[in-house]
């Protein structure tokens, strides 16, 4: 049997809109009314693994920004994600009509998620649009392509983040304080890393649109730590060897391993491995005081993290993107850089271009200028 619509509903429906329109009529013209912020729109370029299994579960839970397009090889995909989002069709872009974001008001931020060699095009073309821009790990794939990015964004006055989802984790802030506040000294031995094993074809193992192999993908994670681990500073010099393939023909054009040294101003020490041929997770910072480690250390969730003094036990929220967007969504609000900018995604690039240059002079040790 159909529920009979109770009588006063619609009555109520409509004291509710009228007081509201009332108000909104009272409010009209005053130069203290501060409605509430609308959310911050955002367009996905790339709607591949990342984009699917985590960024728009986390699109779901951000509070300051809604997902109201995407720009994407396929149109029928993009309806489907107009469906799940509710936006319009009007809002599926392809790569080649980037530019017409310029003129969609309902997008202020684009967040690339395409391949890292394709990050620069992707990345200019949004700030050409006038558009705020997030782009993945690895911001690009050499530092003359970050220094080309960053320009257009400032000729542009649009603001560039990287998509460092770790830096805004509990545990990694905790990681930061512990280098701040020096409760176990200074953070002297580092070590650790990310490795998987690779066993299908795929870009990643391709020069061309993944710029290098695991360190590229992998390794940049255990290099952020290391620079968290020192109070936000980079490296002075690095060390590094590539190991022998066990793949060749797998890993035509790319490292398989490559294992590294980095080396602090403050004589702090860190050795590190990534490998397409493997299962390491780990980051250990240690200083005269006390330890702490995290394994696994990378991961969307779970991280197991443990110090010298027990567990940490954090209670860390459902998505680690989500807190990443918002912030982001908040220094556009404020006109401010965001703590992961492009920048810090340029002095990342000019690490691994050391650590590369390093291997391929057999493990000569390279002032990182
Ligand atoms: P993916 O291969 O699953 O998706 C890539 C997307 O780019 C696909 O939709 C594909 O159609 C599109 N694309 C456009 N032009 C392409 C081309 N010429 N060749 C191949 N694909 C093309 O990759 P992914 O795992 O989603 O990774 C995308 C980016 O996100 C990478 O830069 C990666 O490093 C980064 N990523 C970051 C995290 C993180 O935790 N921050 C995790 C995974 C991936």
């Amino acid at each position: 049997m159909k529920t009979p619509r109770p009588a006063s509903r619609r009555s109520f429906l409509e004291t509710i809109s009228l007081s509201a329109a009332a108000v909104s009529l009272a409010w009209r013209g005053r130069a203290q009314a501060a409605p509430a912020p609308r959310k911050l729109g955002l367009a996905l370029v790339g709607l591949g693994g990342y984009a699917t299994g985590q960024l728009a579960p986390a699109l779901k839970l951000t509070q300051e920004v809604a997902l109201r397009g995407v720009v994407t090889g396929s149109f029928p995909k993009g309806q489907q994600w107009a469906q799940a989002f509710g936006f319009p069709e009007k809002n599926i872009y392809s790569y080649d009509t980037m530019a017409r974001l310029a003129d969609n008001p309902e997008i202020d931020i684009v967040y690339v998620v395409t391949p890292n060699a394709l990050h620069p095009g992707h990345v200019i073309a949004a700030a050409k649009a006038g558009k705020h821009v997030i782009t993945e790990k690895p911001m690009a794939t050499n530092v003359a392509d970050c220094d080309a990015m960053l320009a257009a964004c400032r000729a542009n006055k649009v603001k560039l983040s990287v998509g460092y989802r770790l830096q805004f984790e509990p545990n990694f802030h905790e990681l930061k304080r512990l280098a701040r506040d020096r409760d176990f000294g200074p953070l002297m031995k580092m070590s650790g890393g990310l490795s998987f094993t690779m066993t299908k074809p795929q870009w990643r193992a391709e020069r061309k649109l993944a710029g290098g192999g695991p360190l590229m993908d992998l390794g940049i994670y255990a290099l952020q730590a290391a620079c968290m681990a020192a109070g936000g500073e980079a490296p002075i010099a690095i060390t590094a060897l590539e190991r022998p393939k066990s793949r060749p023909e797998f890993f035509k054009d790319v490292e398989e391993t490559i294992d590294w040294t980095m080396e602090f101003a403050n004589g702090a020490k860190g050795d590190f491995s990534t490998s397409y041929n493997g299962g390491l997770d780990r980051f250990r910072a240690e200083g005269e005081k006390g330890w702490i480690e995290f394994a696994p250390a990378f991961q969307y969730g779970g991280l197991k993290v443990t110090t010298s003094r027990g567990p940490l036990g954090l209670v860390v929220p459902p998505s680690q993107q989500a807190g990443q967007i918002d912030d982001f969504a908040q220094c556009v609000r404020a006109g401010r850089e965001s703590p992961v900018s492009g920048v810090m995604g340029r002095r990342d690039m000019v690490i691994i271009e050391a650590i590369y240059r390093s291997a391929a002079e057999g493990g000569k040790r390279i002032v990182v200028t």
